[in-house]
Parts: structure tokens; sequence; C-alpha cells
């Protein structure tokens, strides 16, 4: 039952790893042992009450005795259908139980990753990470040890019953076991392969179709109805072909196994005919050698479909695991975290050169800083790097060389979460959840209070928007953010970012347009947000721009310009006045 594929060392990893889940589920599965083995002597005994009633009928045995034999024979059936059932349902409980515990750890782990992880997986690869891989566990996770030692124990108990009743019924029989074995073994092996291909046509699929329907806007806009049908139709085809193969594959596992059980009926039937008509044998006894062919049946199939769960256990294991052992790239401070002081921060960029990969620097020696309170403008075309300098005050990303420093700490060296407490950013797509607005904005933070949030709503000035939505709070929103305008997701954004009460506010502004009410209600929100906090606005829209004390205009990651606004704007020769006189939506829009 060893599978030669799996590396021994995967083997330990994942037994440390199946008892590191089940441990807490110890009493469980003790019960569950219990239960299986009462199951399989039961089994076991069910043939010999059978073989008992059939001679004794055949002997002329009065009619009493062969009622109790069958109410015995009702008794213990019914008794191992029960015990069948509840070992059903612990097994499934305690498989839930410890798989979910490992999908939540997953989960968990990988939100703590960083963003160049997160950039590097999609969607489809990440929920087959956290559910695919575990379902594949989860067969470990659970009975499987105790299902594999059942399996062993009841071939054994019916070769050892076989053989009392003559060593060579025993001997045929224990022949016959060890065959199927391994024939059964050596299909499993040729159609595993097909699933996998079969799975892995799914996965791809699933993704198309998921890219699909996201873009479905762009791509009726862009009238490429036909090709995407086309790209489907042939995704169909390949999928329909690796999944035909793999079906029929899997059909002659099923006739090649009936075949198999055929064979052994046939072996039994032969054997009891000629034992019985020797006269070693009783007629009972020639349906007690049945009955048990009829018993092995199961374990056999179930031991090499164990086999196949093991090997497919160890693929998702081994994805599991990598996933597991892979460290956050952002280092955690050594020792003692600096601690960012309260109110108003200052912000200061020090030489900072950054890339999302290495050889490729998207910005270069970028250097600037700004007292506490004060608001920078930061400018620069599509691309220059200006939404990459907010990711890296919030420490989605560190700097390759060059120093961030927010309230004068490194941001390396405070506690990560502590430092995103006291920055507030506001992103250029704001993201929703299908949830309540509520939800929406207090992160399913269920402490705070529906006054705050009104409060908040109220300060930013948008309870009149607030009084338009149907339910208020409770009011459903979409995550794909169908009904908000790019404006009011803006405002959601604010509310939340509100509610932290940070010391300093990054706010990526949506490029699109916005309706002059929208705009108003920005505007003022804005101030509201920006005041006693220091502000970095990545602006789009002149409003935006005027609101700012100080200017950085990027360009191609470097800065090409930057200081006070009111002296860049009283200096006709500066980048900023010419940006002005061209007008600074035409460009920056
Ligand atoms: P826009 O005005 O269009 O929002 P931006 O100034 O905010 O532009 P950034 O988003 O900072 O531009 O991007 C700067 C450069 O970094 C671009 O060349 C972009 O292609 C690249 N870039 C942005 N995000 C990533 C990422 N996650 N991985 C790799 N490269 C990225
Ligand atoms: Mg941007």
């Amino acid at each position: 039952m060893t599978a030669t594929s799996v590396p021994a060392t995967s083997k330990h990893a994942l037994r440390d790893l199946v008892l590191r889940y089940l441990r807490p589920h110890a009493g469980r599965a003790a019960l569950l042992g219990v239960l299986l083995f009462g199951g399989i002597a039961l089994q076991l005994t069910i043939p010999q009450i059978l073989r008992r009633f059939i001679d004794s009928a055949g002997e002329g045995a009065p009619l009493e005795a062969l009622y109790q034999l069958a109410f015995i024979f009702l008794g213990v059936a019914l008794a191992y259908e029960g015990l069948m059932a509840a070992v059903t349902v612990l097994g499934q409980d305690v498989r839930w139980r410890a798989t979910n515990a490992l999908r939540a750890d997953l989960t968990r782990h990988c939100l703590r990753l960083d963003m160049s992880f997160h950039n590097s997986m999609t969607p489809g690869k990440m929920i087959e990470r956290v559910d695919g891989d575990v379902t594949a566990l989860s067969n470990l996770m659970s009975d499987y040890s105790l299902r594999v030692v059942g399996n062993v124990v009841l071939l054994f108990g019916v070769l050892v019953l076989l053989a009392r009743e003559d060593w060579r019924v025993g001997a045929a029989f224990a022949f016959f076991v060890v065959l199927t074995l391994l024939v059964q073994r050596r299909v499993v092996r040729f159609a595993v392969p097909e699933w996998k291909k079969a799975r892995e046509a799914d996965a791809e699929l699933f993704g198309y179709l998921e890219e699909r329907l996201a873009g479905t806007e762009d791509i009726r806009a862009a009238g490429a109805g036909g090709w995407i049908m086309q790209r489907f139709q042939d995704l169909m085809r390949t999928t329909m072909q690796i999944r035909r193969k793999a079906f029929l594959l899997g059909t002659s596992m099923w006739i090649s196994s009936i075949a198999f059980f055929t064979l052994g009926n046939i072996v039994a039937l032969g054997i009891g005919a000629w034992l019985f008509r020797e006269g070693s044998i009783t007629v009972g006894t020639v349906y007690l050698i049945f009955h048990y062919t009829e018993v092995l049946r199961r374990p056999l199939e179930q031991l090499t479909d164990q086999l196949e769960d093991f090997q497919r256990a160890a693929g998702g294991l081994e994805r599991v695991s990598e996933l597991l052992e892979r460290r956050p790239r952002l280092e955690a401070p050594s020792g003692r975290p600096a601690v960012i002081p309260e109110g108003a921060l200052s912000v200061a960029l020090d030489g900072v050169t950054f890339g999302y990969t290495a050889d490729e620097p998207v910005l270069r020696d970028v250097s600037m800083e700004l007292a506490p309170g004060r608001v920078l403008g930061l400018l620069g075309r599509t691309g220059s790097g200006k939404s990459t300098i907010a990711r890296l005050l919030f420490r989605l990303y560190d700097p390759q060389e060059g120093v961030i420093r927010l309230g004068g700490v490194d941001a390396r060296d405070a506690e990560i979460r502590a430092l995103r407490r006291r920055v507030g950013l506001v992103t250029q797509d704001v993201q929703l959840f299908n949830a309540s607005l509520r939800d929406n904005l207090t992160f399913f933070d269920r402490d705070v209070p529906d006054e705050r949030v009104l409060q908040v709503i109220d300060d930013l000035g948008l309870t009149e928007w607030l009084e338009t939505l149907p339910e208020g709070l409770d009011s459903e929103l979409s995550s794909g953010g169908d009904g908000l305008s790019a404006g009011e997701a803006q405002l959601l954004a604010f509310t939340r970012v509100f509610l932290r009460d940070p010391g300093i506010v990054v706010m990526d502004e949506a490029s699109s347009r916005l309706d002059p009410a929208t705009e108003q209600l920005i505007e003022r929100a804005v101030d509201r947000l920006l005041r006693g906090r220091t502000g970095i606005v990545i602006a789009h829209r002149l409003g935006t721009v005027e609101r700012a004390d100080e200017i950085l205009i990027l360009e191609h990651g470097e800065v090409r310009e930057y200081g006070a606004r009111a002296a860049l704007l009283a200096d006709p020769s500066s980048r900023f006045s010419e940006l002005l006189r061209t007008g600074i939506e035409e460009v920056l829009a």
C-alpha cells in the first residue's frame, strides 16, 4: 500500500501536517475508530449467521430455531448499517473541522503575503490553492488511516475466516486479492494522469470564463464577441476531448473491476461446488464463501481509491506547504518596532528607488519632504509612478534604495499594521464588497456603532447623498460597484479612511471625469478629510491641485519639479505654470 512515487520526506511532511490538524479532534477520531472496527466485526459475523441459517434449514431444524437466527441476523445487519451511518457522519465531521482550519490558515497566510505575491497569482490559482489542494488533502485529513487499516483488517479477516473453512479456499482467495490489487493499481496509474489533465482543462476553461465575464463591458464595446466565442468553442472542444478520454479510462477501470469480481464469484462458486461434492463442506458454507467474496469487493475497491487519494494529496501537500513556507518579503523590524507619533504626520522620501521587478525601476531617486498638516499635489502623466508612491507610503512594498519616513520614523522600523492604521489610502479603483453599505464602510467591523458611521458621513457632507439610498446604511452594494459612479465609490472610500482617523491621507484620484454635483460633494469631503492631516493627493483635476501647498511633478519615475505651489505659480518658466497654461486636465486626465 505504499505509494512509491511519493518521496519519504514528503510522506513525513504529510503525516505532520495531517496530525497537526487532526490533533484537536483526537477524541472524535478515537470514537470513529471504535465504531469502524465494531462495524467490521459485525460485517464478518453476518455470513456466519447466514450459513447457520441455511445449514439448519437443510437439516430440518425446528421453525423456532430458524426464527431466532433470522432475528439475530436482522439485529446484526441493522446494527451494522447504523454503525456505518455513524462512521460516515463522524468521519465527515472530523474531516470538515480539520480542513476548514487549514483553509482558514492558508487564507490568513495569503492575506499577510505582500503584493508581489498577489500580483503573480490569478484568482483562479488562489482558489485552486486554498480550496482545490485542501480538498485533495481532505481525504487524508480524516478517517483515512483508520479506513485503510480497517480495510486491511477486513481483508485479512475474510481470508482467515475462509482459510478456517478450508485452507485451499483461503489460499485461492489470498491469490485473488493480491492479483486484484496489483492489476487495479496498474489501471489507476493509467487513469490518474488523465483525470489530472481533465481538471487542468476545467481550470483553464473557468479561468477563461471568469476573465471574459469580468470584461463583458469592454468586450461588447469592442465588438469582440465573435472572437471570444470562437476561443470559447476551441477550449470547449479540447476540454471535451480530454474529458472523454478520462471517462473512457475511468469506465474501463470500472469494467475491469466488475470483470474481476465476476471472476471472483466464479472461483467462489466453483471451489464451493467442488468441495461440496467432495463432501468436505455444507451448502451453508458454499454460501458463506460466496458471501465473503462480496464482502471483499468494498475493501479491494477502496484500497485502490485510497492509494490514488494518497498520491493526489501528496501533490496538494507539496503546493500547500510551498505556499505556507512563503514569507512576506516585507521584513518585520528587528528588535522593538518604532512607534509612529499621533496626529498629523510629516512625510519624507529620501533617495527612493523602486521597481516592481528588480531590473526595471519605476521610481528613480525620488526625494521630498512634507511638514505635518501640509498638502502635496502629485502630478505626472499616466505611468509616471504616482500610484507607486502611494503604495510605498502604505508599505505595500519596500523601496529597493532610499528611505521613507513617516513622522520621522523609518517605515521599515514600524510595525506594518500600526503603520497602515496611521496612513489612509484612497485608491484609484475603489474595491467594493457584495455587502451592505455599513459593512463596506466599516470593513465588517461590528464594533463601529452606527452613530459614528453616520457622524462621519455627516462630517463629510454626505448625509444628503445617503438619503438618496433606499435603505440607508443597510443598502446592499454589489462587488462590481454597479449602480455606483466612480465619484460615489470615491466618497465611500473617503468615509472608510475617515472612520480610521489616520495621520496622513494619500489620495489617488480617479481619473474619470465627474459630474459637477458629485465633484462638489467630493471637494467638500476632501476638505474635511484633509483638515488636521497631512495630505498627498494624486491629482487629475484642477480643483485638487489648487488645494495643494506643494507640488511635485513626476516624469518617468523621476522628480521633474518640486516646490511650493505659490512659488511655481509665480515662475512662468516652471513646468507647473506650463501645465496650467496647456490645461492640466488635458495633460493629466
Ligand atoms: P496613472 O496616472 O495611469 O494612474 P501612475 O502614475 O499611477 O499612472 P503607476 O501605477 O505608479 O503609474 O505605474 C508606474 C509604472 O509601474 C507603470 O509603467 C506601470 O506599468 C508599472 N506598474 C504599475 N503597477 C505594477 C505592478 N503591479 N507590477 C508591475 N509593474 C507595475
Ligand atoms: Mg495611478
